[in-house]
């Protein structure tokens, strides 16, 4: 495809020069549309990735690029994981090309990909990454230094007890006191699908999988990151380099937990964060919904709801007293027989509008219906244990 492109370019136009300081242009529809940042574990739009840089940036950008491609590549393909570099078209275009353009690639051969083999295959690519390889080195050297874990291992298979051909291989496995756990790292772009498929085999297996995270900002949160997050119970692990030493130092496995803490601001529930380290064995594990907490969030924002819920219908309850107390000493006090007073309307009508609310319908003035007065007389009477309304 971009051969052709350029093909064309070159016959109708030649070479052109750019504005160093202009925004740096993109080819349309590039056959890399998106590659994974190796560092930080990001996929980025190629097309986002270049128009994000001044002509002079990316020229510089390119360099780099290139220089790491032998060594320490900065950017793959984010469909197989190849690393690309940074190329211009005559035109000064820019686009990903494969390091080696061997036509494995789907995105040369475009061939059809479903959308779960597309996920797959980003999937597998992120494990290349810089910092998954950080997350996974980290995880292991932590359960390594307890005691209480055994039979550590890192990118091994583990087969299905009940269906020998069915396996996974998690970053990182162990077994507990509490049975066998799959420790997974979860860059910040871990699809839905992957966290879903995954959870179901664990559970199946009797074990536990835990997400990992290498960093959490409550502030910058991905969908993704809400999908584990909602489904944890509020609860997201981190392990780091002060986590790791930690472990280390007391032999025991320690993870920073962010969690959110429910709060009532009147009859609202609110929210804010709070995160501490804390050792695994102080977490809640739950094999069979998969969750693995610190912080009971379901739990507390639940007692908080009920004790508002308690609250609202106390309030309404008194309020409902208040207003029958209120009718109850209006119809008592006025002079029977008479044509309201002005100050008598506007109370009557300030009763009205409060039954109103609660869907009880009375007429404009107090003595619009004889039968109304009647039955009020009569009721207000038996409750008084005198007579109301009549001398
Ligand atoms: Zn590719």
């Amino acid at each position: 495809m971009e051969a052709e492109t350029i093909d064309q370019e070159r016959i109708s136009t030649g070479n052109v020069t750019f504005d160093p300081l202009a925004r740096a242009i993109a080819v349309e529809n590039p056959a890399i549309a998106e590659v994974l940042d190796l560092d930080t574990g990001e996929f980025v739009g190629s097309n986002e990735f270049i128009t994000a840089h001044r002509y002079e940036e990316i020229i510089t950008a390119r360099h780099t690029i290139r220089s790491r491609l032998s060594e320490k590549p900065a950017f793959a393909c984010a469909l197989c994981a190849t690393p690309v570099y940074l190329v211009s078209n005559q035109f000064k275009h820019f686009f990903f090309r494969h390091i080696c353009e061997d036509g494995s690639c789907p995105a040369q051969t475009r061939g059809e990909l479903s959308r779960s083999e597309i996920l797959a295959r980003k999937y597998h690519g992120l494990r290349e990454s810089e910092a998954h390889k950080k997350i996974k080195a980290l995880i292991e050297a932590s359960l390594v230094a307890d005691p209480q874990f055994s039979e550590v291992k890192s990118e091994r298979q583990w087969r299905s007890k009940r269906d020998p051909k069915s396996r996974r291989q998690p970053d990182v496995q162990a077994s507990s006191p509490i049975g066998q756990i799959a420790f997974e790292a979860q860059l910040s772009t871990t699809f839905l699908d992957v966290v879903v498929e995954r959870r179901s085999f664990y559970r199946d297996e009797g074990a536990l999988l835990i997400w990992v995270m290498g960093r959490f900002d409550p502030d910058y949160r991905r969908m993704t990151t809400d999908d584990l997050l909602f489904s944890n119970n509020s609860n997201i692990f981190v392990v780091d380099d002060e986590t790791r030493q930690i472990s280390e130092d007391q032999s025991r496995l320690h993870l920073r937990c962010h969690y959110r803490v429910p709060d009532r601001s009147g009859e609202s529930l609110t929210d804010r964060w709070e995160s501490r380290i804390v050792p695994f064995d102080a977490l809640i594990c739950e094999l069979e919904s998969q969750r693995a907490w610190y912080f009971d969030y379901e739990g507390k924002a639940a007692a908080i709801r009920a004790e508002i819920e308690n609250d609202v219908r106390e309030r309404k309850r008194a309020d409902d007293e208040a207003l029958r107390e209120g009718f109850i000493k209006f119809w008592s006090e006025r002079v029977p027989h008479y044509e309201a007073a002005d100050h008598e309307r506007a109370q009557w009508l300030a009763l009205r509008e409060e039954l109103g609310e609660r869907e009880i319908d009375i007429p404009s003035s107090p003595d619009d219906y004889s039968s109304l007065v009647a039955l009020l007389n009569g009721i207000i009477s038996a409750k008084a244990g005198h007579p109301v309304g009549w001398n």
